[in-house]
């Protein structure tokens, strides 16, 4: 999932809470918006 610098802490806790596992969190790449605000996203984590 996308998300802003603001956000990181929450999408990583739902990733924790989702995989059971440490998620990876990598800098995007393309302009994309946070999915829990308006703010363009910095960093998507997933697994
Ligand atoms: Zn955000």
């Amino acid at each position: 999932m996308a998300c802003c610098l603001e956000h990181i802490e929450l999408a990583l806790d739902i990733a924790v809470d989702e995989y059971e596992i440490a998620p990876i969190m990598k800098k995007i790449e393309e302009p994309v918006s946070c999915e829990f605000c308006q703010n363009p996203a910095l960093y998507v984590v997933g697994n």
